[in-house]
């Protein structure tokens, strides 16, 4: 289906056959609260350029709306409703005490300059700014957006304040923003959060299904600051990054004609392979790094394309850059038997439904990345307190909120696979396919409705 917010609504439906809401409070959480929808003119040559801009409040049951700002070609309303949703179901499994709010703006910001971007991003803040505050909305980056951005909007949010003579403190206007640099109030860890987290969820729901495999093997779809830092990470805590690539292609050191396994093949230099995507401008190509370009190097990677990737024989599949990469067309193409989503919504249903029938595992969305909003919550914390945290406190406090996130989908999924024993037992043919994201999304919705 290719209307994220059906889809998002399709999920919620789906777990209500378990849940069993009462109507009305399903009725609420199927709509968001708010949608707001602004045209921003910036002055250009002689007239004016404009942008369609959204931001859109699902619930606020658990605490102030709270959700990233994407610039984006494809930005649709309903794609922004979507991860208005999911990120009131992720704050609620993450268990910090924020509500689901998104934004995006419709504009290619790879095809804009840096005078544009500042000038669309102010013109953001000024559209909507009555709707944000560090208790009622809280932004923080998305897709394109980063903390320079983030710093422009804390600095727009200030001068609205004051053009309508707000008194909101100094700390307060740096809480209404999450994600900004860490010498402007943001917290440090912010960054690498999202790709921390991932790892945490992975290596905590490993142990739990008892996988003791200390190298499984990885391939990373997106190196964009979560596919990076995830990368990064999951190498350092011993699993082997074995293929990664950007929107342009890739490279892995799978060779072309295995079918299994191997426990020898080398991970990939994350920061190496960083450095050599900013000289030239795509990781594909990168198996030739710099000065160690010799045919020693060469032979260990070959270039692979995007949807190679997804098809390598690897253990773990983890797509982090955009909606719907694994589809009903390549699902059954898919050796991985473990799928971690770190981007937004990777999966869709129809590829979810083959995979999970052939036993894949699909560790969702709502979890998997859900590190980064954790550490906005720190952030905002730290804002609210004046308190500044080291890194190790922010890590340390990362781990804690993740794998208590993990274990208990973990133990929610137990719950429903022995409720489906005994509703299987009474009716036959059930139609019931428990897996991690049915287990995720029913944790997140009884707390949000408070059951
Ligand atoms: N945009 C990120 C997400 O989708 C972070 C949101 C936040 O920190 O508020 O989870």
């Amino acid at each position: 289906m290719d209307d994220p917010f059906k889809n998002a609504q399709q999920q919620l439906k789906k777990v209500n056959r378990y849940l069993k809401l009462p109507a009305a409070t399903l009725r609420k959480l199927l709509k968001p609260q708010h949608v707001w929808k602004k045209t921003l003119k910036i002055p250009s040559y002689k007239s004016y350029k404009t942008y369609k801009s959204y931001r859109v409040q699902h619930n606020n049951a658990l605490g102030p709306y709270k959700g990233g700002i994407r610039f984006h070609p494809n930005v649709s309303l309903s794609e922004v409703k979507a991860l208005s949703m999911w990120m009131t179901w992720k704050c609620a499994v993450a268990g910090i005490p924020f509500g689901g709010g998104k934004g995006g703006v419709v504009c290619d910001p790879h095809k804009m300059s840096e005078e544009e971007l500042e000038a669309v991003s102010r013109a953001y803040v000024r559209a909507f700014y009555k709707h944000l505050g560090p208790n009622l909305d809280v932004p923080a980056p998305d897709v394109n957006t980063n903390s320079k951005i983030m710093e422009w909007m804390v600095d727009e949010y200030n001068k609205q304040q004051t053009t309508n003579n707000k008194q909101q403190k100094k700390n307060e206007i740096l809480a209404t923003f999450t994600g900004k640099p860490v010498d402007k109030g943001g917290s440090l860890g912010r960054t690498e959060a999202t790709g921390r987290g991932g790892v945490i969820v992975l290596q905590t729901l490993l142990k739990l299904i008892k996988n003791v495999d200390k190298s499984l093997t990885i391939a990373v779809q997106g190196f964009g600051n979560v596919g990076y830092y995830f990368a990064k990470i999951a190498n350092e805590e011993g699993f082997k990054v074995v293929a990664v690539s950007d929107s342009k292609g890739g490279i892995t050191t799978l060779d072309q004609k295995s079918k299994i396994k191997n426990q020898n093949y080398e991970q990939i230099d994350i920061e190496q392979t960083l450095k050599c995507k900013q000289e030239r401008g795509t990781v594909a190509g990168c198996y030739c790094l710099g000065s160690v370009c010799d045919i020693k190097y060469k032979e260990k990677f070959r270039e692979i394309t995007n949807d190679e990737l997804l098809e390598l024989p690897v253990d773990i599949l983890v797509p982090a850059a955009l909606e719907n990469v694994i589809n009903e067309k390549n699902a059954h193409k898919i050796k991985a038997k473990i799928i971690l989503e770190m981007a937004n919504g990777p999966v869709t249903p129809e590829a979810e439904e083959i995979l999970t029938k052939r036993g894949v595992i699909i560790i969702p969305d709502v979890l998997a990345n859900s590190g980064g909003v954790t550490v906005s919550y720190f952030e905002w914390y730290q804002n609210m307190h004046n308190e500044r945290w080291t890194e190790k406190q922010v890590n340390d406090k990362l781990r804690e909120y993740m794998e208590r996130a993990a274990k208990e989908v973990w133990e929610q999924f137990m719950k429903m696979t022995n409720d489906k024993i005994q509703i299987s037992n009474q009716i036959q043919n059930s139609k019931f396919k428990i897996n991690l994201r049915l287990a995720t999304y029913a944790l997140a919705v009884k707390k949000v409705a408070g059951m």
